[in-house]
């Protein structure tokens, strides 16, 4: 029989409001076991809320939050087999790495501890300076020493709250690819919080993008990118144009645009639904410039975008590239809360 414990990580309906503020509205999640989850959105969105309920060190006002069948909304923080790393390591400056990683397990009265806790240093790579203390480490070493003493206790769920947060650039990238290796090598859960799209795209199975506590939109990296399904998606991972358009026509599976006079053709399935005044998005890379009259390849076909002569001046002109619309979405006006064209790109932009 499976442990009813251990299983997918569920929210279901969950909110929690501070007074009259809704810090996390109605989030319906599943994480699945042994994945890397990614929850992404800007700074105040929501994300460390999400974190401390399924620690168990905030108590949601609505919704339950489940550990495969087992419902542990009302589980006291310390009876949930789930860890948190934190972006301060908060370690035990009077204690060897080796006892701080062993520290739970020595509590729990576990017998082996110290060598379950140097498999742990082994796995981060830090079985070397175990004898040091934590005032010896550099910042990213004291950060892999706080992910040893959390996997030792092979949680069911290990929480990251911007864990890289405090560390330079390039340990930065370093971290990302070595905690995706140890994350596949344990198989554990886990739930990485971060406001960094890149890290998230670079790391991640699955992101759940988030905005002013509320969920955008779930997926894989490569399908939020190609399919966002609101403006704000579109600008948070990576870049976007967006430009104001009309639906003139709908035929078949092409919709005619009228984009500022030019006329497009997109797949009807890209516009998000049955709305007249759009936003279109259109993503830098997929455009290209060719020779006026040219026919810029990829673009030929009913079903495809193309590209109309006004919006470059002299020899050349814009054309759509990549073909069968990819790149291009259209959401109604009223689509999202940050809807507007110019609110969120900067959030992408500063990644870059
Ligand atoms: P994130 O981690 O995405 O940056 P948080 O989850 O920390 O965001 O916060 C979400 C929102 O909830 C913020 O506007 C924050 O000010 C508010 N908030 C968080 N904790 C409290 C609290 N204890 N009391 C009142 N407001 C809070
Ligand atoms: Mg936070």
């Amino acid at each position: 029989m499976t442990d009813p414990t251990s299983g997918d990580l569920r929210l279901t309906g969950v909110t929690k409001t501070y007074d009259a503020f809704t810090a996390v509205d109605n989030l319906d999640l599943v994480i699945p076991r042994g994945s890397f989850f990614a929850l992404l959105g800007p700074s105040g969105c929501g994300k460390t809320t999400t974190l401390r309920m399924v620690a168990g060190l905030d108590q949601p006002t609505i919704g339950q939050i489940w550990i495969g069948d087992q419902d542990i909304t009302d589980t006291k923080a310390y009876q949930r087999n789930v860890n948190t790393v934190f972006q301060s390591y908060a370690l035990f400056p009077h204690l060897s790495i080796l006892d701080n990683v062993a520290f739970g397990l020595r509590r729990r009265k576990v017998s082996d501890h110290k060598v379950k806790a140097m498999e742990a240093l082994e796995l981060v790579q830090l079985a070397h300076i175990a004898k040091k203390k934590p005032g010896q480490l550099s910042g990213g070493m004291q950060q892999r020493v706080a992910l040893a003493r959390a996997i030792v206790n092979r949680p069911d769920v290990l929480l990251l709250d911007e864990p890289l947060g405090a560390l330079d650039l390039k340990l930065r990238r370093q971290m990302q690819i070595e905690l995706k290796q140890i994350q596949s090598e344990v198989g554990l859960t886990f739930v990485h919080v971060t406001h960094d799209q890149e890290e998230a795209m670079t790391m991640a199975d699955t992101i759940a993008v988030m905005n002013s506590g509320r969920l955008e939109q779930v997926g894989d990296p490569a399908t939020l990118y190609e399919h966002p399904k609101s403006t704000f998606v579109a600008n948070f991972l990576g870049q976007s144009n967006l430009l104001e358009a009309t639906v003139k026509s709908r035929v078949g599976s092409t919709a005619e645009l009228d984009v500022h006079g030019v006329k497009l053709r997109l797949p009807v399935d890209r516009l998000v639904n049955g709305a007249s005044a759009v936003w279109l998005g259109v993503r830098p890379e997929k455009l290209r410039r060719v020779a006026s009259g040219a026919q810029p390849a990829g673009t030929a076909g009913g079903d495809r975008p193309e590209g109309g002569g006004a919006a470059a001046p002299g020899p050349t002109r814009w054309a759509w590239a990549g073909g069968r619309g990819r790149g291009h979405h259209a959401w109604p006006h009223s689509a999202g809360r940050a809807g507007q064209p110019g609110r969120q790109p900067q959030a992408a932009q500063r990644k870059r």
